[in-house]
Order: structure tokens, then C-alpha cells, then sequence
């Protein structure tokens, strides 16, 4: 692995480590997702043999071109993009767990093609902590009844909570966000929604991880930190319009 890319996941990882200390958290509790769009698979292979395996992409047709095959085939990262219900049945073929549920559409679509192939999957459901216009994931108003309607569905298996943040310079201004999530959180553990595997927070970024961390991630999201600035703008990840 080049050099300053090991130097800046050093820097990530001690930030985390110092973050979990600040707020008296287990380290080891947080880990750390590299989100890997836009980077070839020549450049994951290093983290991969370093023996990173938790990796995230946002896009179904580059998940499924770079790690279909090649120097990264046998190793599946999880999505974290906004999921199509077109895009569903090759999103389960070339990825592991599912952090962007947000929708009934979207859980029938799931449930359907999950047990076609006899199968049950880890998912996350979104949620839109900002209140942005131009972010996906359900209200925090109606996460809860998001939460019962899915548990309906046993071949999905809600493991916890995703978010974005607001975007800003600050990460002050991603805290309240982070706190809504654990609160709701809180709430679907309090009613017993889901058993003991609902458990986690997967939240913060490169500009917030150290907050995120502080307000009880045990997921981090990070790209940019570790592998530099992307030349694709963000609105291509999080489009303004959806479409669905
Ligand atoms: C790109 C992306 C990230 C990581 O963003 P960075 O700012 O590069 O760390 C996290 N979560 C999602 C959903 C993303 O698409």
C-alpha cells in the first residue's frame, strides 16, 4: 500500500481510537467502513491484503465491476448507495449488506428477490436526520413505523440505523443528527422491534467520523480521508431529484 495512503488510515484510525476514548467507548467497538467508489481495484487490493475487509461502494454497476472478479473476487463490499428496485437483484448478487433502506418499495423488492434465492441478508434502514431535501431515508418522525412494517419480513435482518449528516465544513453541525439517530435507536430497542442484532449506528464521514464516534457510531463511513479527493462531485452520489 503507498505510503500516504497507510499514513492517513493510521491518522483515521487513531482519531477513532481517541474519539472512543474522549466519549469513555470501547475502541473496539467502532469500526471502520473504507468507502471504496471511485477507486480501482488495484488500489483496494493493499487494504484487502493488509487484511481490511469491511469496504463500501455506492453505485451497483461499479460494485459489481470491481469486485465481480479480478484482485478483489471472493470479497464482497457492503452498499451504501440509494438502492433502484430494478438494481436490487444484481445489488444482492455483488454485495453484502444492504445500509440504505428506505422504503417499503424497496423492502418488498428485497423480500422478494431474498427468497428467490433462499436467503436472509444483514440491512440497515436510512434515515434522513438533516431534514435536506436532496438526502434519502425515511423522516425520523416515521423510522419507527418504518422499523415495524420491515420486521415483518424475516429474510431481511435490520442489524441498526444509517445516516448522512448534514453537509457542512463544522462537524458540530453533523452532532445533532448522530444524537437523533441513537434516540431512535433507543426507541425501536425500547419496543422491542427487533432482537439483540439490531445494534448498530452506521454514521459519520471523512469530515465527522470523530464526532460520529463520539455520539455512539460503531460504523464509520470513510473515503476521502484515506484516499484522497474525489474528482466526481458528491450530487452524483446523492442525487437532488430522486427518482424514486
Ligand atoms: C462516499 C460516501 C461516504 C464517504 O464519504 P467521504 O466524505 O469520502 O468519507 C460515506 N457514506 C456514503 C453513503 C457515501 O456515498
Amino acid at each position: 500500500m503507498p505510503e500516504r495512503e497507510r499514513e492517513r488510515l493510521d491518522g483515521v484510525l487513531a482519531e477513532m481510537r481517541a474519539a472512543a476514548g474522549r466519549s469513555g467507548r470501547d475502541p473496539g467497538s467502532v469500526e471502520l467502513m473504507l468507502v471504496t467508489k471511485t477507486v480501482d481495484a488495484s488500489r483496494i487490493a493493499p487494504f484487502v491484503e493488509r487484511g481490511h475487509r469491511l469496504f463500501g461502494e455506492n453505485k451497483v454497476q461499479e460494485a459489481k465491476a470491481k469486485w465481480g472478479g479480478g484482485e478483489l473476487a471472493g470479497y464482497r463490499p457492503d452498499f451504501i448507495g440509494h438502492l433502484q428496485t430494478n438494481k436490487v437483484k444484481a445489488c444482492l448478487e455483488s454485495c453484502g449488506r444492504i445500509h440504505a433502506v428506505d422504503r417499503m418499495g424497496l423492502v418488498v423488492a428485497l423480500d422478494r428477490e431474498l427468497r428467490k434465492r433462499g436467503e436472509e441478508r444483514d440491512v440497515f434502514l436510512q434515515v434522513n436526520t438533516s431534514g435536506e431535501p436532496s438526502k434519502f431515508g425515511v423522516p425520523p418522525h416515521e423510522a419507527v413505523a418504518l422499523a415495524e412494517a420491515v420486521s415483518a419480513y424475516p429474510s431481511l435482518r435490520v442489524a441498526g440505523l444509517m445516516t448522512l449528516a448534514a453537509f457542512s465544513t463544522d462537524p458540530e453541525k453533523s452532532r445533532p443528527c448522530f444524537r437523533l439517530l441513537r434516540s431512535l435507536r433507543e426507541e425501536v430497542l425500547r419496543r422491542r422491534i427487533f432482537g439483540p442484532e439490531f445494534r448498530h449506528l452506521s454514521m459519520g464521514m471523512s469530515g465527522d467520523f470523530g464526532v460520529a464516534v463520539e455520539e455512539g457510531a460503531t460504523i464509520v463511513r470513510v473515503g476521502s480521508a484515506v484516499f484522497g479527493h474525489r474528482s466526481t462531485p458528491n450530487s452524483l452520489y446523492w442525487p437532488d431529484h430522486p427518482s424514486e
